[in-house]
């Protein structure tokens, strides 16, 4: 699904130019359900949104479900990314003038669906998240973790095949991130891949593989201790 050989990104500071992804070699295959750690500032962000076609890289191939990720425009991207991916981030990043089924809807108003239709879509993911009776709340309504999970909602709705997830339990209490990794995991067992970044070594444990950064390097890899209620 994920095939990442050689690949180096630097950002352009001005003056100079910051090295930040030095030679990853990553391979996710459908289906997995896999964390990206690292310290603060070893490049997380930046690969995971190299995954995501939301930033180019210098050198290396990226190929997406065996297509070579390289020199798109913004509009190829866009459609790639429609077609096979769904972002959760750290801050929901909900629109805070529209309630909980217009925002789980909003993918499918970028793909034309009329707004009964989605709406009502909407109305069913909702449902999937036990958050029917806050649809017509606004994000300020709603606790962390129901957010999360209107942006989960939201990722989910385009029938995406992966799910990149940056620090999606950084904002959240312990019991409420466990709900949202339970969640993760609930997800993938349906099939879609999850690549989820974080921190945490906790919540990497909720994962089956843990891809460890260091300095934009991938320094090691392993497998959390199986603990029978994750595996
Ligand atoms: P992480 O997510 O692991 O904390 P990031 O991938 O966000 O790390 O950042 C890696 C390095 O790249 C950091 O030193 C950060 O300051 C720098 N960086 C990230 N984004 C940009 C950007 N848009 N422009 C310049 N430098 C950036
Ligand atoms: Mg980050």
């Amino acid at each position: 699904m994920v095939e990442i050989k050689n690949l180096h990104k630097s950002y352009d500071t001005g003056a100079n130019s910051l090295h930040v992804l030095k030679g990853i070699d990553l391979q996710i295959g459908q289906g997995e359900i896999v964390s990206i750690m690292g310290s603060s500032g070893s490049g997380k962000s930046t690969l995971l949104n190299v995954i995501g076609i939301l930033d180019s890289y210098d050198k290396g191939d990226y190929l997406l479900n065996g297509t070579l990720m390289r020199n798109l425009s913004e509009k190829q991207a866009a459609w790639y990314r429609n077609q096979m991916i769904g972002f959760v981030f750290q801050s929901f990043n909900l629109i805070s003038f529209k309630n909980a089924m217009e925002n789980v809807a909003l993918p499918l108003y970028y793909q034309k669906v009329s707004r009964r239709k989605r709406n009502n879509i909407a109305m069913e993911y909702l449902d999937k998240m036990g958050l029917l009776p806050w649809a017509t709340h606004m994000p300020n309504e709603l606790s962390g973790g129901q957010k999360q999970r209107v942006a989960i909602a939201r990722a989910l709705i385009a029938n995406p095949k992966i799910i990149l997830a940056d620090e999606p339990t950084g904002a959240l209490d312990t019991q409420t991130s466990y709900e949202v990794m339970d969640l993760f995991q609930e997800i993938n067992s349906a099939g879609i891949t999850v690549i989820i970044v974080t921190h945490e070594k906790d919540i990497s444990e909720r994962t089956k593989r843990v891809i460890h950064l260091k300095d934009g390097i991938i320094d090691r890899e392993y497998k959390p201790q199986i603990n029978l209620q994750y595996a």
